[in-house]
């Protein structure tokens, strides 16, 4: 077995979130991949539920932001003994930047993969935008309660018991 390194741990951290989001995205032209992911990081293919669920969000293309989560999240358990081991070798400054990652990437990730799985902005889209902003202000004076998830910006309807987002997962608390 290959002596642990900061450097190449790292390295396969970065290519392992990069791949999960680009076979996230080519679900579709690479479904392949992506089952393989899936096998990879033991996460449940999506249900025809799920997928109902997300259609609402209006993001047909990619795969289930909550299954992306759910990889990433496996990732970031898988490293967390290794980080343990690392540590016990290199100074704080060496670890920094892997430690830092490990803290941020899932959350980081998500943003970025919801951010590029966002249908794309049209003039069209911008008006039908501002319509709907009008309008989500006027029923936010009504309904205060609405609470907004911090990663993709759905919103968490009051009358649920849900502690996390239906669409990417992320916990409300
Ligand atoms: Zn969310």
């Amino acid at each position: 077995m290959p002596e642990l390194s900061v450097e190449t741990t790292l390295n396969e951290l970065k290519i392992s979130i990069q791949q999960i989001l680009t076979c996230a995205l080519e679900i579709n032209s690479e479904p392949k991949n992506w089952l393989a992911l899936l096998e990879e990081y033991r996460v449940k293919p999506a249900s025809e539920e799920d997928k109902q669920l997300v259609a609402q969000f209006n993001h047909s293309e990619g795969a289930l932001p909550a299954q992306v989560r759910a990889m990433l999240l496996d990732l970031k358990r898988r490293l967390t003994p290794i980080i343990k081991k690392l540590n016990e070798k290199f100074d704080v400054l060496q670890m920094e930047e892997l430690v830092d990652l490990h803290k941020i990437f899932v959350n980081q990730s998500m943003k970025k993969y919801i951010e590029l799985i966002r249908p794309k902005v049209t003039m069209q889209s911008i008006f039908a935008n501002v319509v709907a902003t009008t309008n989500l202000q006027q029923q936010s004076k009504e309904t205060v309660d609405t609470k907004k998830c911090s990663c993709c910006g759905a919103a968490r309807p009051s009358d649920t018991e849900l502690d996390s987002c239906v669409y990417c997962a992320n916990p409300f608390f």
